[in-house]
């Protein structure tokens, strides 16, 4: 498409505008006028619509849309762009402006969705990750993930699986992949991210690992433990390209490599994470596990929480030095207190460190670094038994630079910069003696202006200020009998005139010399103080990482104490146990009633439980408790129960409900197969296997007859610990025909008025399902219920054969039931329950639409 349609007459701005425009094609491109940055042509109406800003234009003829923010706005607006998976290059104007000429610009930045790092605390901001699948190891691929927001690089080759589990908990805003590479080859898996192409040289190996090495200033990546002939180097290489590249800077926050392991974390995939809930993000939903426990201060804290629970680990020691560290906490009670608290005044020193390091930050980064080295040394100076002392004992020593932060900075730091008031007076003598010329200025205008009152005879006389106009002497309207002659008109207004005098120029230009001088030297001694903070990176990143653990473990510790949690036991054996289980999030949510605690085993003798019982009795929610008490325990925390043990889980699969992909063309029974076979491939001994209805996407026997073998396969090939809910109680028997099967199932209590859920899970199956029940209390007509209550005994009587036929229905109601359970309406029924309405662009919503209209027609025939 034209960047400047052929109707519009170029003129030298509209030049420059095309030549950025054309370098950055897939950016807005936000052009520097004055005080705005100005979007224009498609950009604008794209940005006025995303930012709810006026769409006005350039020209009278309107040829020329235009939409504009105001500069000190700027990272206000750039943050909602970005949200909206935009990506934008900024244009400055550089050098003077001048009447005469038109003012040179500049690319200064380019900001996407990978590498922004906003000032306010938006948790998974800033994470980039590039990819490079391998051409001769089938399921190989080698990954790089860099936070830009912390300065932390990984990279590894693994398996697809361990990818997915990988790029999952990280989350990335983008994800490189090589040019060379066709899109839709890429894993599946890969589709759940924002997926961008970049050079596929940058991933060559052998270049990629000197470029690597002269950015880390290391001779050897193997002192990272990177083998330098590892593909991964590339991608790593790949991702920190595409950082310096957009960020137009060097990459001094980025201090060294770490090899990216998953064999030490429990795999979560992005279905399981996305089925159990556990980050908002991925869960699209404002509750879950993670939002209900966090009881972080601090931006550090909740970085580091997401991360236990994204990556648990599968070490038993490593496990257990986290308990304790909560049990120190919790035992601690008033001294854990004054621990949060000064937590709580912290800030986020990692971010702002970043922030810094890209040219990206302001006078708040700064006043970011120098408050929280305030504190540290009140952190540092209690007194914690265990690992949480040794954590205090370890925190960098900083007071050097704390000391210099508070010689150089203001109390009270300025948004911006440029007013000159960024400095402490005593830090710079230049800069003091600047001020002190600014400062004397305006006792001399004071007495100038007493001068000129006397010599003109008018005590009404006043002196002003514009940027405009500049210092200016003021009178009401017939204030002056006569001018005098020193006076130069300069403006007038309706009730005022102004004027100058020749001093009074003479008195500007020294103070106008003045104020640049001190807004260049702040400009220079605000990147002298930049360049000593980046000077200590290591030590910040460190206390950034160190505060973070500290922040977690408090927060683990209050939710222990607030919510009666327990500590697990942890071992490496093939067991859960479960005492007074709860559903950390149902729990915390259930407002009229109070959740019902249950039980847990899962042993050598019961390893594959077969759960049976009616819709909304509980299943669910006993299944996920299981599988996301595991997921705590294993992060290190504590966990909703009177007792549990966790003998170690390496991989939880989940297999839940019902979902379409259309947008990716999977109905779903397509993808509830995708999920199953995912699962019986890469089963392990280890691995705690969640199955929430196996097969219900097809006909009855079809689907019972592969949750049938999915069963029996799972038995027979791993000692996996498997939960499997169904409505298939043929299901049952296998407790008798396989060991280690156990059959489960949830209590009812059925009374006249009708049946009651206990949600209580008990021994044995359940003797039916308790279906017709359920539709009388979702309230299907009473009409409905008689009819599948008669069709029911006549099933369980005589089979299919002779089906008594119904009493003649009132022809409206007769319809409205007919088409209620035609098959054609339920399916729509079930779409719309499935839609995930916050993820539908309006054109796909329109396309569904029309999808029900036609099918709604059909049924109505
Ligand atoms: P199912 O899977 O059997 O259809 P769910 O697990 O979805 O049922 O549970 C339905 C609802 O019942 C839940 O949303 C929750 O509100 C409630 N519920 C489930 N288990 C319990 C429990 N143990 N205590 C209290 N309420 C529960």
């Amino acid at each position: 498409m034209k960047i400047i349609p052929d109707d519009v007459k170029i003129t030298p701005w509209l030049e420059q505008y095309k030549k950025f425009k054309s370098d950055y094609p897939d950016a807005i491109l936000l052009f520097r006028m004055g005080d705005f940055y100005e979007m224009f042509f498609d950009d604008a109406r794209k940005a006025a619509s995303i930012l709810d800003i006026a769409l006005t234009a350039r020209d009278s003829e309107k040829k020329i849309p235009m939409a504009g923010i105001p500069h000190h706005a700027l990272n206000l607006y750039l943050g909602r762009l970005i949200k909206a998976g935009c990506r934008a290059a900024i244009c400055e104007q550089i050098g003077d402006v001048q009447a005469s000429k038109i003012v040179d610009r500049k690319i200064v930045r380019v900001v996407t969705p990978g590498t922004y790092v906003p000032e306010e605390n938006s948790d998974n901001s800033g994470h980039l990750a590039a990819v490079l699948p391998l051409k001769n190891l089938k399921n190989q691929i080698s990954i790089a993930l860099l936070s830009v927001d912390t300065g932390r690089l990984e990279a590894g080759t693994v398996s697809f699986r361990e990818a997915n589990s990988l790029l999952s908990a990280f989350y990335p805003g983008e994800v490189l992949y090589p040019s060379n590479f066709d899109v839709k080859k890429l894993p599946d898996f890969l589709n759940n991210f924002e997926l961008r192409e970049t050079q596929s040289e940058l991933f060559k190996t052998q270049i990629a690992a000197g470029r690597l090495k002269n950015a880390l200033n290391t001779k050897k990546l193997e002192g990272f433990g990177i083998n330098e002939n590892d593909s991964c180097v590339g991608a790593a290489w790949a991702a920190l390209d595409y950082l310096s590249a957009t960020q137009f800077s060097s990459l001094n926050n980025v201090l060294k490599i770490s090899p990216l392991n998953s064999l030490d974390k429990m795999s979560l995939d992005y279905s399981t994470q996305k089925n159990l809930e556990i980050i908002p993000e991925v869960s699209g939903d404002s509750v879950s596990l993670f939002t209900s426990i966090d009881r972080c201060r601090t931006p550090m804290g909740r970085r580091t929480l997401r991360n236990w629970l994204l990556r648990p680990l599968i070490e038993v020691k490593a496990i257990q030095k986290r308990q304790n560290a909560i049990k120190i906490l919790f035992e601690e009670r008033s001294k854990t207190s004054e621990l949060a608290d000064l937590l709580a005044g912290t800030r986020d020193i990692e971010r702002a460190l970043s922030r810094l390091a890209l040219g990206t930050g302001n006078p708040s980064d700064l006043g970011a670094i120098r408050d929280t080295l305030r504190i540290i040394p009140n952190i540092k100076s209690l007194i914690f038994s265990g690992s949480i002392g040794e954590i205090l004992k370890s925190l960098p020593d900083l007071n050097d630079l704390n000391e210099f932060l508070e010689k150089s900075l203001q109390d009270s730091l300025p948004k911006n910069l440029g007013n000159g008031d960024l400095i402490r007076t005593g830090f710079n003598a230049e800069l003091d003696s600047w001020r002190e010329i600014s400062t004397k200025g305006e006792l001399w205008l004071e007495e100038y202006l007493e001068r000129e009152r006397k010599a003109s005879a008018t005590p009404k006389l006043k002196a002003g200020y514009t940027r405009a106009f500049g210092y200016y002497l003021e009178i009401g309207k017939n204030g002056l009998t006569v001018t005098p002659e020193n006076f130069k008109q300069r403006q007038t207004l309706v009730n005022t005139t102004r004027y100058t005098t020749p001093e009074l120029q003479e008195f500007q230009e020294k103070m106008e010399n003045s104020e640049s001088k001190i807004s260049e030297l702040e400009k220079i001694l605000y990147q002298e103080i930049i360049n000593r903070i980046i000077q200590d990176s290591n030590h910040i990143q460190l206390t950034g990482k160190l505060l973070g653990i500290l922040d977690c473990v408090c927060s683990g510790a209050f939710i222990a104490r607030e919510r009666n949690y327990a500590c697990p036991e942890i071992d490496n054996s093939d067991v859960i146990e479960i005492k007074g289980g709860r559903h950390p999030v149902i729990e915390s949510e259930l407002k009229d009633s109070v959740f019902v605690p249950n039980d847990v085993t899962l042993e050598k003798n019961s390893r594959v439980i077969i759960l049976t019982g009616p819709n909304m009795a509980g299943k669910s929610t006993w299944l996920r408790m299981t599988a996301l008490i595991a997921i705590m325990a294993q992060a290190g925390l504590w966990v909703p129960a009177e007792h549990a043990k966790i003998g170690i889980v390496d991989r939880v699969f989940t297999r839940i409900g019902a979902r379409d992909d259309l947008v990716r063309g999977n109905s779903t029974f397509m993808i509830e197969m995708l999920e199953t076979a995912n699962i019986l491939n890469n089963v392990t001994d280890k691995s705690l296997i969640i199955l929430d209805e196996v097969g219900r996407g097809t006909a009855t026997w079809d689907g019972m007859s592969i949750a049938w073998s999915v069963l029996e396969y799972l038995q027979a090939n791993s000692k996996a610990r498997v939960l499997f809910a169904t409505h298939y109680h043929e299901l049952t028997c296998l407790e008798e025909k396989l060991d280690g099967v156990k059959n489960y199932s949830m209590a009812v209590s059925e009374s006249q008025e009708g049946i009651l859920f206990l949600h209580q899970v008990v021994k044995g199956s359940a003797d039916r399902s308790y279906g017709i029940e359920v539709a009388r209390l979702a309230g299907l007509p009473n009409i409905v219920l008689k009819r599948a209550f008669e069709l029911l005994e006549t099933f369980e009587k005589n089979g299919f054969e002779k089906i008594p036929l119904s009493e003649p229905l009132p022809q409206i109601a007769l319809k409205r039931q007919i088409s209620m359970f035609s098959p054609e309406a339920d399916g729509i029924i079930e779409e719309i329950s499935n839609l995930d309405i916050d993820n539908l662009t309006p054109m796909q919503a329109m396309k569904i639409l029309h999808k029900f209209k036609l099918k709604s027609q059909h049924v109505l025939q």
